[in-house]
């Protein structure tokens, strides 16, 4: 069977010779470090749920390439149930995490690559779809999770590729050869490099003919031979290397975001799905763009899922839970969480059938599910900071509530309800504070804003996906306008 469970995973990751730098330093042993081994965890729950007969027919499906049950993350689209199913998954994986459980760029990719490369043989007459679909079959029976690199440095934003002051702003192939390409460049903020056992690197944004050598789209190993990945820093990751459980908030599960260096790496011709067909290099993106902005409409309802449940079990551990403004309060951040349910699954819903064979979102509701998710958990986090008091920011450590000369002041001042102990209440403080700030994992808001792309280039999709005639028509037709 083509599934792998959380160990197997680990394992595998295990043979694999990333190159990785975590604070300056080269690690030798990524999967056993204390700061990598959360972002793995939330994987890892990735395979191991799909075992489990409660969540199979979320987790699991029968592939459209193989005939075989393989991970949903892995699967091609083939009806509308398939993208609900996307949107009720996330969200279950963001309530078992509590952050980002990063393998959801795989179907995203996946999906917007499928469309692509098969319009690209139907216009060019090329073979791009044919090789894709054999890395996806091999990708389903690996049961792999391939990251996707879209986001280059980019220098000056003010200028294009072919502009910049150094050309390696933008990842470019450097050198053609006959068994492949050569390129050079790095992308920033990479959800799971080293957790994943192949990325797929795109454009960042359509490209014009002079940025020729910057429109590539192809899959590399991670640990291809000039692949670095540099460890992102969280404000709290030196946490997990101290011996506390506590302070961490959620001490088994984190996301992971690296930068991502291709240092001259060569990609054989079979992995490569887009060759200087500068026409298509913003068809990835924008495809790729609007499957991802849908998934953010489940991943963030299964945090905010989270963050609602710890907010309310404090309110309750304060005695504060039936005071009718924090009740108010604690309503208002379920509105917003189902608000942007609400969103990824009406994009699943008004999906269509593409001529490419396969189902895929409907791309406006995709845009404005990612600009919700943009701006409404900014309200939630307002919202539970609130509820949860001054101390979300000042409370003192785990080694404080243990400390043999002070611990029994941390008990007795620290305390809410008489028969809750502080350390229950400590707990909620750190995960509501690892979730609003970030501090064992990348932050949910900062996430929310730029994952996906940032606010202005959804409303930048937007318009070109919006009927505006249609609405002018309605509006001329109702007010009498020939
Ligand atoms: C948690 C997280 C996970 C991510 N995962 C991945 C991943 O797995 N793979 C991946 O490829 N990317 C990933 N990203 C990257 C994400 O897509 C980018 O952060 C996002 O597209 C914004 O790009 P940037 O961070 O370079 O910000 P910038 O481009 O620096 O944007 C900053 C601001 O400048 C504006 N701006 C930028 N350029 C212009 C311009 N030319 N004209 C006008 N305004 C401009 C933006 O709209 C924004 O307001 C992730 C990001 C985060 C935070």
């Amino acid at each position: 069977m083509p599934l792998m469970n959380g160990k197997q995973y680990r394992d595998g990751l295990r043979k694999m010779k990333h190159k990785v730098y975590i604070m300056g330093e080269r690690i030798s042993n990524p999967v056993d470090h204390p700061i990598v081994i959360p972002s793995q965890n939330a994987v890892a729950m990735t395979h191991d749920l799909a075992f489990d007969p409660k969540y199979e027919d979320l987790l699991t499906v029968t592939s459209s390439l193989t005939g075989k049950k393989v991970s949903r993350f892995t699967h091609v689209f083939q009806s509308i149930d398939d993208m609900v199913k996307k949107v009720k998954m996330a969200r279950l994986l963001g309530q078992k995490t509590g952050t980002c459980f990063q393998r959801c760029a795989t179907m995203d990719v996946a999906n917007a690559m499928f469309i692509v490369t098969s319009e690209m043989d139907k216009k060019l007459g090329t073979h791009y779809h044919d090789r894709f679909l054999r890395f996806m079959r091999e990708v389903q029976e690996k049961d792999y999770y391939v990251g996707v690199a879209m986001t280059d440095v980019k220098g000056d934003r003010s200028r294009r590729p072919h502009e910049q002051a150094d050309p390696d702003m933008y990842l470019h192939v450097v050198e053609e050869k006959k068994e492949g390409i050569v390129v050079r460049g790095a992308k920033s903020n990479q959800t799971g490099s080293i957790n994943s056992q192949y990325t797929i690197v795109a454009p960042t944004a359509a490209m014009k003919k002079e940025d020729r050598d910057y429109a590539v789209a192809f899959a590399t190993p991670t640990d291809a031979e000039g692949i670095i990945h540099i460890y992102g820093r969280n404000p709290g990751d030196t946490r997990k290397l101290e011996d506390c459980s506590i302070d961490l908030g959620n001490p088994r599960f984190s996301g992971q975001e690296t930068l991502l260096v291709f240092d001259n790496v060569f990609v054989p011709w079979e992995r490569v799905f887009l060759y200087k067909e500068v026409e298509f290099a913003g068809r990835i993106p924008f495809l790729f763009a609007a499957g991802h902005r849908q998934s953010y409409g489940g991943c963030k309802a299964g945090v905010s899922d989270v963050l609602i449940g710890a907010v309310k079990l404090l309110a309750e551990y304060n005695g504060l839970d039936e005071m009718p403004h924090i009740r108010d309060k604690i309503i208002d951040m379920v509105r917003l969480t189902e608000t942007i349910y609400c969103c990824g699954i009406a994009t699943g819903v008004e999906g269509v059938k593409t001529e490419a064979g396969s189902y895929f979102v409907d791309q406006l509701l995709g845009n404005v599910c990612k600009l919700n998710v943009g701006a409404l958990p900014f309200e939630m986090a307002r919202l539970a900071v609130d509820v949860t008091g001054g101390i979300l920011g000042t409370m003192v450590s785990e080694k404080d509530l243990k400390s043999p000369e002070i611990g029994k002041y941390v008990e007795k001042y620290m305390k809410g309800l008489p028969e809750v102990p502080t350390e229950h209440k400590m707990r909620l403080i750190f995960l509501i504070q690892n979730i609003l700030f970030g501090i064992n994992s990348v932050g949910y808001m900062v996430e929310s804003v730029h994952g996906a792309g940032p606010p202005a280039a959804q409303k930048s999709s937007l318009n070109r996906l919006v009927d505006f005639e249609e609405k002018k028509n309605l509006a001329k037709e109702i007010s009498g306008i020939p």
